[in-house]
């Protein structure tokens, strides 16, 4: 797994899993300008301009089934 930190700048892309979103919402309390909790209850990418690089990625790390999928500029992933 690559270390997103090593460039948190290049955040191309924010996915969510929703096979794997169990709705915990800690994405939503770090970036809720970000994501939001559709009507299922399962998070969605409102805004992927929403926060800065490092909180996207606090965001991500912070969920506890590893749901949320960044990928670089050039399409590569980059966490989980
Ligand atoms: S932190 Fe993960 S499991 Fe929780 S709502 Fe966000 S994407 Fe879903």
């Amino acid at each position: 797994m690559a270390d997103p930190t090593a460039n948190p700048e290049e955040i191309g892309s924010i996915e969510v899993d929703r096979k794997l979103c169990i709705g915990s919402a800690s994405c939503v309390a770090i970036a809720p300008d970000v994501f939001e909790l559709d009507k299922e209850g399962i998070a969605v990418v409102k805004n992927p301009n929403g926060a800065d690089a490092k909180t996207i990625r606090d965001a991500a790390q912070s969920c506890p089934v590893n749901a949320i999928i960044l990928k670089d500029k050039s399409g590569k992933q980059i966490y989980p």
